[in-house]
């Protein structure tokens, strides 16, 4: 394995992003370059680190593809000093490139409901030195983290039967959400943004993210 040249492999799969028009900005690029994907990938998957395609881990969950992750990036409109929830930590990549995206400024929370998956994430994290920045919690997400609200930035990557409510209601008032939803028999990325104690959901694109384990108690 050691022979693989992931940072050329990085690098291409960035300027074939960005040359597609998901990556749109200089901030989203470095961050999408500063974070080695395979460190987030157990060994028999590192080979792929740089596909542009979801991989399967533990718990039959998922890392999702770098052009998911860069363009929900992108939509998140991340800056230094920021306070994001991420519903759904993984293997913990989403939330390292944005805490590149924020440079590494601001508070990340981010829940998953798996304890073992949390736990691989931890490591992850903390082998790249992103525990100062991302603050992992076990749990679901769906219900957000009350404690810590209100949020600037809500980062949802499973898919929810609808607005989760206490997420909605965590999210500050100028804030943004991006959250795929069950539609039919597909998935819509949304952006969502409050007007007032409206959501205003602007639809993006149809995706294909794992499920959330929702609980709809209010
Ligand atoms: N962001 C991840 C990809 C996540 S896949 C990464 O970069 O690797 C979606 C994750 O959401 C899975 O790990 C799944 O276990 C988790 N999940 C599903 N429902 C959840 C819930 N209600 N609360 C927290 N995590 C949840």
């Amino acid at each position: 394995m050691t022979d693989i040249d992931f940072a050329s492999a990085r690098r291409r799969l960035v300027a074939s992003l960005r040359a597609e028009g998901i990556i749109k900005s200089e901030r989203v690029e470095k961050a999408m370059l500063s974070v080695p994907r395979e460190e987030f990938l157990p060994n028999y998957l590192r080979l792929y680190a740089y596909e542009d395609t979801p991989l399967q881990v533990m718990y039959e969950q998922t890392i999702s593809a770098p052009h998911m992750v860069a363009m929900m990036c992108e939509l998140l409109d991340l800056r230094p000093g920021l306070r994001l929830l991420e519903v759904g930590t993984g293997t913990g990549y989403h939330s390292a490139v944005c805490a590149e995206a924020m440079e590494r400024r601001g508070s990340i929370y981010t829940i998953e409901y798996y304890p073992g998956l949390a736990l691989y994430a931890v490591q992850n994290l903390a082998r790249l030195g992103y525990l100062d920045v991302v603050h992992v919690f076990i749990g679901d997400g769906s219900k957000g983290l009350p404690k810590y609200a209100p949020f600037d930035r809500v980062l949802v990557t499973a898919a929810a039967p609808e607005l989760p409510p206490r997420l909605f209601e965590q999210l500050a008032p100028d804030g943004i959400m991006v959250i795929p939803i069950d539609e039919g028999f597909t998935q819509v990325l949304y952006v969502v943004t409050k007007d007032g104690n409206k959501p205003r959901m602007k639809p993006i694109t149809y995706v294909a993210f794992v499920r959330m384990r929702y609980s709809n108690e209010k």
